[in-house]
């Protein structure tokens, strides 16, 4: 058996893992790299190996960097089964499709500069069509029910309580030359007992070989409680001032989690009754795959609509889910304090954009972060305090609150991510192999894992190999 790590090796982006075995090529996620827009085009426009030559694809769950390379995978002549929960085939019919789009439109960003130095145009890596041509391939499989997939492969997925349909891949492997046995557990992207939206990840507690995702390796979240008093305090202090909170949020998982944040604090009337506008195509689309997986909501959710005042986590009067540009548009000459949830999560872009033009200039309102920012993006840039930033290319001055929430992360914490590997039987697991973290963090958590009695932790280089 051999295991090569293609991408979310010593970075967070690209998910792609090569596990070859009995002659067969079974790939773990086949995410997009997501970076600086000229770097981004070549990495994702070819693979390492004919498209052809794999097997099947088993996706951990529906975020762009674990999916978004599969419709270029199917175009260029895959044709195997896609392998992942319910819940994930149906997020990625619109997240797919909503990617082709983006695709679409960055090749002609791409072909403009192109064109400005006499080079040739590009076609995009894959269109909207070629999306729509990858669904027919998804075969969905229920949590703890057990498939074969391969000769010698079994697989089964348990919940990772990361994004709805989110799941811990499980492989059980004969290697029929050598006669070997080996259990593979993949963590995908791992959730945490503090969102309150989903079940917590499940223990898995029998594995001899671990891959493991390290992103907040040596980082600590806010606890939710604390979340949920800083937000009542940001939207209080912000309606009292008659302004608007404006809120750049990823528009799945952390979009339906401060709707849900905010029912919660609207049903105790611990804030004001002002509206909320959801302003994002993708984030309503997704809004009604969360209300499709109520198998998937946590017991508290349960609690709160036994509770009688709520019939749905995600509705309720005074929230307004926004489809259409016009309505979109009139959110922008409103005068009175609201509430606008609207995607991209770094601000880099989408209808938050406009938003953020229109209320970033005037000290009433507040701009609230409530994921992580990365470097370079626009939503950075407003957090780290500039006094000026350009939007649309024009320069406007912060003078808006600037607000910031962490404890509404999706991702396990360094603690969490160390309270989910030490459930592994230590005495079975042979290797952990870290990925989809930066040096630092992956390191921070490899020397932990190191110091708690697991021998042999590696984090891959890009390409890396391992015979097994
Ligand atoms: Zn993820
Ligand atoms: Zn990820």
């Amino acid at each position: 058996m051999r295991l090569t790590f293609h991408g979310a090796a010593q970075e967070v982006t690209g998910s792609m893992h090569l596990l070859e075995v009995n002659g067969q090529r079974i790939l773990l996620d086949c995410g997009l790299y997501q970076g600086r827009r000229g770097d981004t085009y070549a990495r994702n426009l070819n693979f390492p190996w004919e498209a052809e030559s794999i097997d099947c694809v088993v996706l951990s769950h529906a975020h762009i960097d674990h999916t978004g390379k599969l419709p270029n995978l199917v175009k260029q002549g895959f044709s195997g089964n896609v392998w992942c929960t319910a819940a994930t085939r149906n997020l990625s019919a619109y997240m797919l499709l909503d990617s082709g789009y983006i695709q679409e439109k960055d090749v002609e960003y791409l072909n403009r500069r192109r064109s400005r130095k006499g080079e040739p145009p590009v076609e995009p890596i894959y269109t909207q069509a070629d999306a729509r041509e990858t669904l027919p391939l998804f075969v969905s499989v229920g949590e703890g029910r057990p498939v074969p997939i391969a000769n010698g492969v079994k697989l089964t997925f348990h919940n990772a309580g990361h994004i709805l349909g989110s799941a811990v891949v499980e492989l059980d492997i004969e290697e029929f030359a050598s006669g070997k046995r080996w259990r593979v557990v993949f963590s995908g992207d791992l959730g945490r007992d503090e969102i309150a939206l989903l079940r917590s990840p499940t223990i898995v507690s029998q594995a001899d070989l671990l891959i493991m995702e390290s992103t907040y390796g040596g980082r600590l979240h806010g606890h939710y409680e604390a979340a949920q008093r800083r937000l009542r305090d940001v939207v209080c202090r912000t309606a009292r001032r008659r302004g608007k909170v404006i809120i750049p949020s990823f528009a799945v998982g952390r979009t339906q989690e401060i709707v849900y944040a905010l029912n919660q604090l609207d049903a105790q009337g611990d804030i004001p009754e002002i509206p909320v506008y959801v302003d994002s195509p993708l984030a309503v689309n997704a809004t009604d795959v969360f209300r499709m997986h109520p198998e998937s909501w946590d017991t508290n959710v349960r609690a709160f609509l036994e509770d009688g005042r709520r019939r749905s986590p995600f509705d309720y009067p005074r929230i307004e889910y926004v489809r259409e540009v016009r309505r979109s548009k009139q959110l922008n000459h409103m005068t009175e304090p609201a509430i606008i949830i609207s995607a991209s999560g770094m601000a880099e872009s989408g209808r938050v954009l406009h938003h953020l033009k229109n209320n970033i200039g005037q000290a009433e309102n507040t701009v609230l972060f409530v994921s992580f920012q990365a470097q370079h993006t626009l939503g950075r840039r407003i957090l780290e305090g500039n006094g000026t930033v350009r939007i649309f290319g024009e320069a406007y001055d912060v003078r808006a609150e600037v607000a910031r929430i962490n404890g509404y992360s999706a991702h396990a914490d360094h603690a969490e991510l160390l309270a989910w590997a030490s459930q592994f039987d230590r005495g079975r697991l042979q290797q952990v192999f870290l990925v989809h973290g930066e040096a630092e963090g992956t390191s921070a958590l490899a020397k932990e894992l190191r110091e708690q009695g697991h021998g042999n932790v590696v984090a891959p280089t890009l390409h890396g190999s391992f015979e097994l």
